[in-house]
């Protein structure tokens, strides 16, 4: 079966125009129609799912993702999990994403060399379920800086966090390993981070560092995306035309002014989640809000969401996901990204979406093809039970995203559910997230 009807279902076609009623047709992998009522599409040989009402929209991009964080409190709890757990463990979680609605998404940096590319391959080949991945490096790092965690005791190369370098000879190397890894862009840590002990504010990488670093990444046609807090970090990214920028909180106007006038090039995901889940929503291990606030991340809450407003007002494109798999943020949570863009960085909940899907569409450099429900565009499709548009927070919740669809084939299906079968479909108990939504789908069938 390639063909597919959802009929009479709320369409949000990710052209930025409010949803409207009527019918999309699926075959071969593509959307082939979509027909704004009372136009119908035609069913003959089409598997038909009755929308009755219900919401379609595009699969989601997760613009900032780490596979391999794994849903532990700390960053040791990541760098000490052993590679065969951990290669398992990254094969679970992007089944997880797909099944919320992220049919694609842009890998952040891996914890160990080949995560992300043996998954990538996994997923490509069909082996396993999981979105669509543009597979990352590990974190290029230097002495002494965020991802430098290497024990003097510990023998494994494996284990460290993070690729350290010193000096452009020394990046040079790191970048062509991963490039003969088969990453599909480099990751480099060009600011701190507090949770490490490390200012955000500093920029451990001289210009020549980060000049090796794009040169070669672009000679091998990779793009390359940065870990990158500080202003000084931000004018780092755009001298060297460096796409992908993560966070971007201390951004001052210079810094504005030059993303500015080179927004064709870049994006930005900022990862505000972890700034509002590690400053409001980790005291259960540790990070109450006090010891959020005296280790920065209140403070840089209240600056990022300053700067990335600006940032929206001048039209740079800021893309939801980020730093999702810890403890106080477990992967599959990533939709809560959409309201903290309404919240703190000033969006419509219909730039949220848009986000998440056209701009997504755009950071994985298909955007005649991903992104939206348009004819001839890849079959990306997410049923939603519910208004994400009255209420984002419905992105979060298992049991509302009840169909999910990936190039024409079909990942996740809940439509019906019979109380067996909403535990089957909502597999991976282990997740409190899951259990939730378990839960909720059996109350809403009692
Ligand atoms: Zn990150």
């Amino acid at each position: 079966m390639t063909r597919y009807a959802f009929t009479n279902v709320r369409i949000f076609d990710g052209t930025g125009a409010d949803p409207y009623p009527g019918d999309v047709l699926v075959d071969g992998g593509r959307i082939v129609r979509v027909a704004r009522a009372p136009a119908t599409v035609d069913t003959a040989g089409a598997r038909v799912f009755e929308g009755r009402g219900r919401f379609l929209m595009p699969g989601m991009t997760e613009a900032h993702t780490h596979f391999s964080w794994n849903d532990q409190p700390s960053l040791a709890a990541i760098q000490f999990m052993p590679p065969e757990e951990h290669m398992l463990w990254c094969v679970r979680v992007a089944k997880r994403y797909l099944e919320m609605g992220w049919t694609s998404a842009i890998g952040a940096a891996a914890a160990k060399p080949r995560l992300d590319v043996v998954l990538r391959n996994a997923i490509d080949a069909g082996e396993f379920p999981g979105p669509r991945y543009l597979a990352g490096s590990q974190e290029i790092t230097t002495i002494g800086a965020l991802g430098d965690n290497t024990l003097p005791h510990m023998p494994f190369e494996e284990l460290s966090f993070g690729s350290v370098c010193s000096g452009p000879e020394e990046i040079r190397r790191s970048a062509r390993t991963f490039v003969k890894y088969g990453v599909d862009h480099l990751k480099i840590n060009l600011s701190g981070e507090y949770i490490a002990g490390l200012p955000a504010e500093m920029s451990p990488f001289s210009e020549e560092e980060v000049a090796m670093l794009a040169t070669e990444a672009h000679r091998y046609g990779k793009r390359v995306a940065a870990h990158a807090r500080s202003s000084e970090s931000v004018k780092l990214c755009v001298r060297h035309g460096i796409e992908m920028v993560y966070h971007a909180s201390f951004a001052d106007e210079e810094a504005l002014d030059m993303l500015e006038a080179a927004k064709d090039r870049h994006f930005v995901a900022p990862g505000i989640g972890w700034l509002v889940r590690t400053t409001y929503h980790a005291a259960e291990y540790g990070i109450t809000e006090a010891v959020a606030t005296q280790m920065g991340y209140r403070r840089e809450l209240e600056v990022a969401s300053d700067t990335l407003r600006k940032m929206h007002r001048r039209g740079i494109r800021i893309l939801p996901g980020g730093d999702y798999g810890f403890a106080w943020m477990p992967h599959g949570t990533n939709a809560n990204d959409l309201q903290y863009f309404v919240d703190y960085i000033g969006m419509t909940p219909k730039e949220a979406l848009l986000a998440a899907t056209a701009l997504g569409g755009e950071i994985m450099m298909r955007p005649h093809e991903l992104g939206k429900l348009q004819e001839g565009y890849i079959a990306d499709i997410v049923l939603v039970d519910g208004d994400p548009l009255a209420d984002l927070s419905v992105l979060t919740e298992p049991a509302r995203i009840q169909l999910v669809m990936k190039e024409g084939a079909i990942f996740k299906e809940c439509s019906t559910p019979a109380p067996a079968e909403a535990a089957l479909h909502l597999e991976g108990g282990d997740h409190p997230l899951r259990e939730e939504g378990v839960k909720e789908a059996l109350a809403e069938m009692s």
